[in-house]
């Protein structure tokens, strides 16, 4: 069988699964791209079997410890084990992270749960190259009523793999109501847009949501509104939410309708939003807001666009800090792999000094459990938030 000599000190041998074709020593037995192949260090001990794939900078990703094929009893297991974790995890919720790469010991494949339309993406060779064996245990596990293939990542390009998106099983599912912790959303999986729901934020709604209560709240980047929704639901005085996108406040104003509940929804750009308001403030007006959520997107794909980055998300956090209250509450998320944890709250910290104001932790958030996070590949761990309390004169 094919495999990989992996040099000395490789991450591999810190526990992670990842092998990057810098750390390879030699290449044996002619493997090819989504080809499993056997990892084995320099005296000859096996390191286990991983999928290959020359293109990608991680040239292997483990997934077993032991002699594995990517064979159907392998696929049946580890999904079958991937759906025991949700369900001990977020018992009886219909729209959910299902599969999870790496975090589920299957890397390179997700599987999103919208009730009875599964969304699949392949963003390894392997996984890619193996659909259809996939499709067929999706369909013995769910009796799904369609299975939508959503291979749209930017990150499909460094795996040599086309994208495509289209309908796989059944028929392209008209846009249905579901309910996900609580909350009543109008889902649209329809393959010519972009998807689906933030379901990595679904256990930070109910969180936000138990400060809101009596607060008018301001939801920026909403995307459908989920947090807003949450805070409107939990007894918020006034949701706002802001987002640059028309299709997200429409769904905004759908969402609203369909939880009853009342929602004030502008599709504007969140910066514009936020320098005009904070301006205000500045120069005299009242606040509108108590708690202010901040839910951007990743402005970053890479190392190098990181300061342009940071400066972003200092900009929106002082005006944010700015149109607060004492004893406002600022939520805000990062979700960029390049900002670590550490620089994200560099960053709202050098707001805060540059606002003149102190903050007070009241709570850290991450990824909903679906997401789950592995201690050996910190990448499974992307997404941070802090929940802060302006606090009183000083
Ligand atoms: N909070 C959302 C997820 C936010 S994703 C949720 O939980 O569902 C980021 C959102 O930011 C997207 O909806 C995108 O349309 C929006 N966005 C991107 N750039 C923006 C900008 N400059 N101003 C306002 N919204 C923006």
């Amino acid at each position: 069988m094919a495999g990989l000599v992996i040099a000395p000190k490789a991450r591999i041998f810190h526990g992670h699964d990842w092998v990057y074709g810098t750390e390879v020593r030699t290449v044996f037995g002619n493997p090819k791209p989504g080809d499993v192949v056997l990892l084995k260090d320099q005296r000859d001990h096996y390191l286990g079997s991983a999928m290959y794939n020359p293109q990608s900078q991680i040239i292997a990703r483990r997934f077993s410890r032991r002699k594995q094929d990517l064979d159907r009893d392998f696929f049946a297991r580890r999904i079958a084990q991937a759906i025991t974790l949700r369900e001990r995890l977020l018992p009886g919720e219909a729209m959910r992270r299902v599969v999870w790469s790496e975090s589920d010991g299957l890397p390179g494949l997700i599987v999103d749960q919208y009730a009875d339309v599964l969304v699949v993406q392949t963003l390894t060779m392997a996984m890619y190259l193996r659909l259809g064996l996939i499709r067929d245990i999706l369909c013995d596990l769910f009796r799904p009523r369609s299975i939508i293939v959503r291979n749209d990542s930017p990150m499909l390009a460094a795996e040599g793999i086309e994208p495509a998106t289209y309908v796989a099983v059944g028929e392209e599912p008209a846009p249905f109501v579901g309910t996900a912790r609580g909350i009543r959303f109008c889902v649209d999986l329809a393959t010519g847009q972009k998807t689906g729901l933030y379901l990595d934020q679904m256990q930070n709604y109910a969180d936000v949501a138990k400060l809101a209560a009596g607060r008018r709240v301001l939801d920026c980047f909403s995307n459908q509104g989920g947090f807003g929704l949450a805070c409107a639901l939990a007894g918020a005085a006034h949701v706002t939410s802001v987002d640059i996108s028309e299709e997200a406040i429409a769904a905004v104003r759908r969402n609203a309708e369909l939880n009853g509940v009342s929602i004030e929804a502008i599709a504007e750009n969140a910066f514009d939003f936020l320098k005009r308001e904070s301006d205000a403030v500045r120069n005299g007006a009242d606040p509108k807001w108590d708690l202010i959520i901040l839910d951007p997107p990743s402005f970053t794909r890479n190392k190098k666009s990181l300061a342009g980055a940071l400066r972003g998300y200092k900009e929106i956090h002082l005006r944010a800090l700015q149109m607060l209250p004492v004893g406002g509450i600022l939520s805000t998320f990062c979700c960029s792999h390049h900002a670590s944890d550490a620089l994200f709250r560099e960053t709202i910290a050098n707001a805060a000094v540059d606002g003149h104001c102190t903050l007070r932790l009241l709570r850290r958030h991450g990824q909903s459990p679906d997401h789950p996070v592995l201690l050996n590949i910190p990448e499974t761990e992307y997404l941070k938030g802090y929940t802060y309390e302006l606090v009183p004169g000083r």
